[in-house]
């Protein structure tokens, strides 16, 4: 039966990663032995010092609404780390805090965004961009790349894909899914066409950036020109180990700071006070303190490398970044395998899922068809049992 829901939800994609853990988390419980790598999301605990913070504010009595753009101290705390780690000059009326990143860029969407306006996306793009894009009827633009340019971008194609249409394109780097990292120089080459159109807003998630191994990553706005046209996206799921915790937060003009505050009070309120307080010591705590999680993901990324890199039909590139590997596996194309013809990523993704019970999130969700993500945040056996099987699936 039809049911009548609007053409809004009709017209909206499922989320590609949390369809994936869910349909891994639906076969654990029916009793199949899966790997799940499809999340991106870290298997480590939360630090003691931040879940003592939590504590403390339960127990000093925070309970009530907060600020629907966050309390002062977390925005304050956040213009400091804003200065520390990436020379951006933020004040608290540019801050806003969201529940999760995904919160905040959704936000930025609903008020920068009109029906017909472009969006560029460069692929490969973490599923939820073009998702939150249709929501506001707006148009998104692809803009392709490769492994073998090592899934970067170059300011040729972004010249060629403006159109007076558009109003913003997203950056993401450290990138999800392939942990491509842009340069300073390459983010300057990039800066120097949008300077020419002063009408396009640029979103940079920068979500990922403290999980580097070596290439320290640039902010966009800290480009002399960009500051005042960039929303800088941040949060502390990934390099605290606080996914659930729920907490994102944009560094913006305060025009954009001011009518996300607007959307937000219509539609959560503020973010949970308990995670607010918390967040507080999180963001403020020397990085060091959260090196250790770095330094587990860098050394599994290597024996992914290395034990992936064997495996006829796998292309990988480095990922100099956050915690995935994306590897192109267009060589199956065409091929059968157990009985199965494998036509397309989507193909491929589920026959890893049927045939090595290990679940992995198809490309075609970032918009590069040729290849699949998989998440290496998950402990070196499991890594090294699940490419054991992947290997074994594909040699029968
Ligand atoms: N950002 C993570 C991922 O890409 C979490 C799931 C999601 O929100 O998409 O796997």
């Amino acid at each position: 039966m039809a049911y009548p829901l609007s053409n809004r939800i009709k017209s909206l994609p499922v989320s590609q990663t949390l369809a994936m853990a869910a349909k891994a988390r639906e076969l654990k419980a029916a009793g199949k032995d899966i790997i799940s790598l499809s999340l991106g999301e870290p298997d480590f605990n939360t630090p003691d010092f931040i879940k003592d913070a939590a504590i403390e504010a339960i127990n000093e009595g925070y309970n009530s609404y907060t600020p629907v753009d966050g309390y002062v101290e977390l925005k304050e705390a956040i213009c400091t780390k804003f200065k520390r780690d990436n020379n951006l000059h933020y004040t608290p009326n540019q801050i806003v805090v969201s529940t999760g990143a995904k919160q905040s860029i959704a936000n930025i969407a609903q008020v920068l965004l009109n029906p017909g306006d472009e969006v560029l996306l460069p692929a490969p793009y973490w599923v939820s961009y073009s998702a939150i894009a249709i929501l506001c009827e707006a148009t998104f633009v692809e803009i392709p790349s490769t492994i073998d340019t090592d899934f970067k971008i170059t300011p040729e194609q972004l010249e060629a894909a403006i159109t007076p249409k558009t109003k913003m394109v997203f950056f993401n780097s450290p990138n999800n899914p392939s942990g491509t990292i842009y340069t300073e120089e390459e983010y300057r080459a990039l800066a120097k066409v949008l300077e020419k159109h002063p009408q396009i807003y640029i979103l940079s998630d920068e979500i990922y950036e403290h999980i580097n191994y070596g290439i320290k990553s640039f902010s966009f706005a800290a480009i002399e020109n960009m500051f005042d046209r960039t929303i800088t996206v941040n949060g502390l799921a990934k390099a605290f180990a606080m996914t659930g915790w729920r907490i994102g937060y944009i560094g913006a003009p305060d025009w954009v700071a001011k009518a996300c505050t607007k959307m937000q009070g219509q539609i959560t309120s503020g973010t949970n006070c308990i995670a607010q307080r918390a967040a507080i010591t999180a963001v403020l705590a020397p990085v060091e303190k959260v090196q250790y999680m770095v330094d587990e993901f860098k050394s599994r990324r290597d024996i992914v490398l290395n034990l992936l890199g064997k495996v006829e039909g796998f292309k990988l590139n480095i990922p100099d970044g956050a915690f995935y590997v994306f590897p192109d596996i267009s060589y199956f194309f065409g091929k059968t395998i157990k009985g199965k013809t494998i036509n397309n990523a989507n193909d491929f993704s589920l026959f890893l899922l049927e045939e090595a019970n290990v679940a992995t999130v198809t490309g075609d969700a970032f918009g590069a068809p040729n290849c699949i993500r998989i998440s290496y945040a998950a402990s070196e056996d499991l890594l090294r049992k699940a490419i054991d099987r992947i290997q074994k699936a594909i040699q029968s």
